[in-house]
C-alpha cells in the first residue's frame, strides 16, 4: 500500500533497528531451519514474507532483498526496476517520470537512508543485477542460509 510504503521510509531508522535484531534471530536459528529443511520451509515462509513485506514496503518478492541498502524503499517498485539509483527522468518535484503521481523510489531511498544508522554507507554499495531465478523465494531464508555459512567459515 503506497501510504504505508512511504510511512516505512519515514521510519527507516526504526525499521533498520528492528530488522537487524530480526536478522540476528533468523541467522541464529539456522540449525533449526536445517533440521526442518530449508526447501520445506520455502513455501510457507515466502508466503508469510510476501504478506508482511507486501504491506510494509509493497515488496515484489525479488528474493534478494536490498531494503537495508535502499533506505527501506523497495527499488523493485521503480517502473524500470533500477537497483542502483534513479534514471535521468526524475521530475522537479521528486516524482517518477513514468508514474507522475508516485515519488521516485530512489528519491525516497535517499531520504530513508539519511534516517538510518548504516544507511548512508550502504546506499553507496553497488547492487548486483537481479537474479530472476530467485523471484518469489524468501529473502529471509536466503539471508539466514548465506550468513550462517559465512559464520561457519569464519569460525574455521
Ligand atoms: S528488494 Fe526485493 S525482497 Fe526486498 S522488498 Fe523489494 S522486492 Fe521485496
Amino acid at each position: 500500500m503506497y501510504s504505508v510504503r512511504r510511512w516505512s521510509v519515514r521510519h527507516a531508522g526504526a525499521m533498520e533497528r528492528f530488522y537487524q535484531a530480526f536478522e540476528r534471530a533468523v541467522v541464529a536459528l539456522d540449525p533449526l531451519w536445517r533440521r526442518i529443511g530449508y526447501e520445506r520451509l520455502e513455501k510457507p515462509v515466502a508466503a508469510f514474507e510476501k504478506v508482511v513485506k507486501g504491506f510494509l514496503f509493497d515488496c515484489q518478492m525479488c528474493g534478494q532483498c536490498a531494503l537495508s541498502s535502499t533506505g527501506m524503499s523497495c527499488s523493485m517498485n521503480c517502473p524500470k526496476s533500477l537497483r542502483n539509483g534513479p534514471c535521468g527522468g526524475v521530475r522537479a518535484n521528486g516524482n517518477c517520470e513514468v508514474k507522475p503521481d508516485m515519488r521516485c523510489v530512489w528519491v525516497e531511498a535517499f531520504e530513508g537512508s539519511q534516517r538510518m544508522r548504516e544507511g548512508q554507507a550502504t546506499i553507496r554499495v553497488v547492487q548486483i543485477a537481479v537474479d530472476r531465478r530467485l523471484e518469489g523465494r524468501s529473502s529471509w531464508l536466503k539471508v539466514a542460509r548465506d550468513k550462517a555459512v559465512l559464520k561457519t567459515e569464519a569460525a574455521r
